[in-house]
Order: structure tokens, then sequence, then C-alpha cells
């Protein structure tokens, strides 16, 4: 889970602002990071690379407008300079997130000497390899690069996200399969990043890419094509009402604590949804010959939870699977099936695969996500947000007491429709346990945690 972060057409410190945009990341974790950057004055590419703590550093980069950073979490190579990313290789600068499972193999195929262990260098490798076995017979364009970056990609096995400068051509280039990436739209700049924070501060405009799309961006402009199909696609802009403070520490010494607090807010905002809204999930429900919550981590004990209270509160047996033990059970799920998704990001990979399978089986889904424009909330025929605000934390708290609030919701409405009792019930009882722990209203709350604790 590393960072990605790009920016075209920052005026001249697009260095500086890569930095701060990783330093955004930070919370995913990692051991390593690296920036590169076209000079302003001649359009080379430099590389700025190192292991530890990003957080500390304060360097200055060359003048430059196009830039690209990333933070590691190593998986093939152990932490050093040498493995971080970037990774340059003949005319190619790359920086990737995931796993290329086959590059071992792919990798016999090379003469030239890597001067890394990872399997990124090698995806860096084939790119240029078939760059330079285009150019033998066309000149450089963007499109060029698009039949190199496909035909590169059709050799991955495993998730990628990767971005890419190109000698010769301006512009940043990314592609991915699996591994989430995001671009933000200014007027006169574009941003990509694993994650909304990063470009928050300039912009809450957003596109999402899908599986199996590539991108090129310049300054303002952004051109998208499927990999496959080498379609161009449009993109529908999208507005996201997070605010750059929200996804700040302020005065909390971490982010978690910050967290724990912000569920006296998060829970009531998560059963904010009209009776209409949950009564047309609820109904997804109503006739279907099985029902499968399917989630990973910590959203799997909530779909848990949810399992008591669809038993309790509307007699229904639901099902609650793990993502990766679904295989078993996909025989079971037919148009009759309602498959209900649990992630706080709408991004989780295991159970995105289980719904585009299910959606192909014509199943009726639902997905109870934080993002309102995630992958699973378009995919789903209903989506409803939990609306907790950037969660930042590994350990989730307030995503995951807003999905366990929402669950309960869902189960009054299942009741409601099944004439045993009604969403007020279910609504009275969450405001009441929202009140429970507003220290304004129960001022020995916070106490009382701090004692157990
Ligand atoms: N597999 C790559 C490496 O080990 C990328 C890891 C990551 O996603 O940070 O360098």
């Amino acid at each position: 889970m590393c960072g990605i972060f790009a920016i075209s057409g920052i005026a001249d410190n697009a260095g500086e602002q890569v930095l701060r945009g990783l330093k955004k990341l930070e919370y995913r974790g990692y051991d390593s990071w690296g920036i590169a950057l076209k000079n302003e004055s001649d359009s080379s590419v430099s590389i700025t690379k190192e292991v530890g703590k990003i957080s500390d550093v304060n360097q200055k980069f060359e003048p430059s407008f196009e830039a690209f950073g990333h933070s590691r979490w190593a998986t093939h190579g152990g932490v050093t300079q040498a493995n971080a990313h970037p990774h340059k290789f003949g005319k190619v600068t790359l920086v990737h997130n995931g796993i290329f499972e086959n590059y071992a193999e792919e990798k016999k195929l090379f003469v030239e000497k890597f001067l890394s262990e990872t399997d990124s260098e090698v995806i860096a490798a084939i790119l240029n390899k078939n760059l330079e076995e285009l150019l033998k017979t066309r000149e450089i364009s963007r499109d060029l690069v698009f039949d190199a970056i496909a035909t590169t990609v059709e050799k991955i096995e495993g998730r990628f996200s990767i971005l890419v400068f190109i000698d010769g051509i301006e512009g940043i280039f990314a592609a991915r399969r699996g591994s989430p990436l995001i671009l933000g739209r200014g007027k006169t700049e574009t941003f990509i990043a694993s994650d909304i924070p990063a470009f928050l501060k300039y912009t809450n405009v957003v596109n999402y890419l899908d599986d199996d799309e590539m991108v090129w961006i310049h300054k303002g402009e952004a051109l998208y094509e499927n990999i496959k199909s080498r379609e161009i696609i449009e993109k529908r802009d999208i507005e996201v009402a997070w605010k750059e403070e929200q996804a700040e520490k302020g005065d909390f010494p971490h982010f978690m604590i910050k967290e724990i607090f912000e569920q006296k807010e998060t829970i009531a905002r998560a059963i904010n949804h009209s009776d209409e809204d949950l009564l047309k999930a609820a109904n997804l429900l109503k006739d279907c010959n099985g029902a499968y919550f399917i989630s990973c981590g910590t959203a799997h004990k909530v779909a848990k939870t949810a399992e008591y209270f669809f038993a309790r509160i509307s007699g229904r047996k639901v099902n609650v699977v793990e993502a990766s033990e679904m295989p078993d059970f996909e025989r079971f799920i037919n148009e009759k099936t309602a498959v209900i998704a649990i992630s706080q990001s709408g991004e989780t990979a295991d159970v995105m695969e289980i719904l585009e399978r299910s959606k192909k089986k014509n199943a009726k889904i639902l997905a109870l996500t934080n993002v309102e424009s995630s992958s699973m909330a378009r995919l789903a025929d209903v989506h409803l947000s939990i609306n907790a605000g950037p969660e930042k934390a590994v350990a989730s708290t307030k995503a995951a007491t807003s999905q366990m609030a929402l669950a309960f919701l869902l189960a009054y409405a299942d009741a409601e429709i099944r004439g045993i009792s009604s969403i007020n019930v279910g609504r009275e009882i969450l405001r009441s346990t929202a009140a429970t722990i507003n220290d304004n209203l129960n001022p020995r709350y916070e106490e009382h945690i701090r004692e157990i604790a």
C-alpha cells in the first residue's frame, strides 16, 4: 500500500509539491521514497531517492512544472536506495505500486544490467524495449507511447499502477489494474494520486481511472484510453465532498485518536439517509434467495456484527464471507442473490473482484462505502455512503462504527419491509448511542473510557 503522486502544470516547484503530497500519503506506511522531475531548462529527468522517513525532509528541487513521486513498501528486493523508485531504464522513468508476479521469467530475457532487485524495474525494461521497437518505424508520439504501454502491461500478471516519464515527449503517462489511481483536475494543472488527500489542497474535482485504463496528462489536459480495446474514454468529473482540514491531524497527536473522537459526529452522519434510500437498499434483500455480505479485514468484523443485527432485528439469515473465502461459495451466486459489499475505500481489490463476477451473474449489488464515487459505489445497484470523512489511521475506528450503524439501520429497514419493526425505532436507538459518547451531553464518558484504557 504505497503512495503515488504526480503533478503536471504547477508553476516551477513541482518537486517540492510532490514531496508535500507524498507526506499526505505517509499514513499508508512505506520504507523508502523517491521523486522524478522534468527539468524546466532542458526536459531532462532528475531522480532523487532515499531510504527512510519523508516527514523530516525539506529538500529543494530544480525548477519544474512536472514531477511524480512514490513511497515504497518493498515486496521484491530489500529496503535500499537502489530498490527505491523511480527506476530509470533507457528512455523510461517509472514508479510502480503493486506486484509483477511473473517478473522473474521476463527478466531472464534481458542481457542488460539491472540496477535494482525489484519487479518494478523489469516493467521499465519491457516498456523501454517495446518503445525502441516501435521507434524503428515511427516517430515518437503520444499514440506510440500508448501502444508501448498497452503491449507492456499485457505481460504483467498481478496488480499494478504505474506512472511514467518518457524521454523526448512531454507529459506523464499512467496506467492501472487492481491498484487505485485517481486524477485531480485543476484548470491548468492535473494531478494523479493513489489517494485523494494528496491533492485536496488544489482540487476536489476527480476522475477515477478504472482497471485496464491508461491516461496521459499535461498541464490541464488529460487523455484516456482503454488498454484492451484501445478506445478513447470520456470521463465524468466528480466532486468529492472532502475538505483538506478533514484529512489533517489538527491538535491531535495522531490520526487514530482524532478519528476515535470524531465518532461523536460520524455515527449520526452515517445514519443520515432518507427512509426512501434505506428502503431501496433493503428492497434488494426482499425476495432474494440468499444474501451475502462480502468484505475483508475490519469490514469483515463489521459484517459479522451485521449477521447478528439481521438475525435479531429482521429475522433474516445472512451469509458473511470474507472475500478471500468466496471462491468456494460463488457457485451459489445467481440473479436471485443479494451481494452486500462493505469497504471503507470502496476499492478493496478482493471484494471488487467478487462484485464484478457477481454482476456478470446478474446478482443484486449493494455497497456500503465511505467514498461516494469509488469503484464499488459505481458498480453497485444501490450505494449507501457511511459519510465518515477521510479515514487515515490504518486501524479503522470511525469508519468501522459508521459501517456498523448503517448495517444496524438497514436491518431495521428490512424489518420494516417485513412488517416487524420500523426504521424510526432503529434511528432512535442509534441517535441515543451517538448521544452517549457525546461529551457535551455526557461529560463523564471520556473520563470513564480513559480509566478503562
Ligand atoms: N513491488 C514493488 C517493489 O517492491 C513495488 C512495491 C510497492 O507497491 O511499494 O519495489
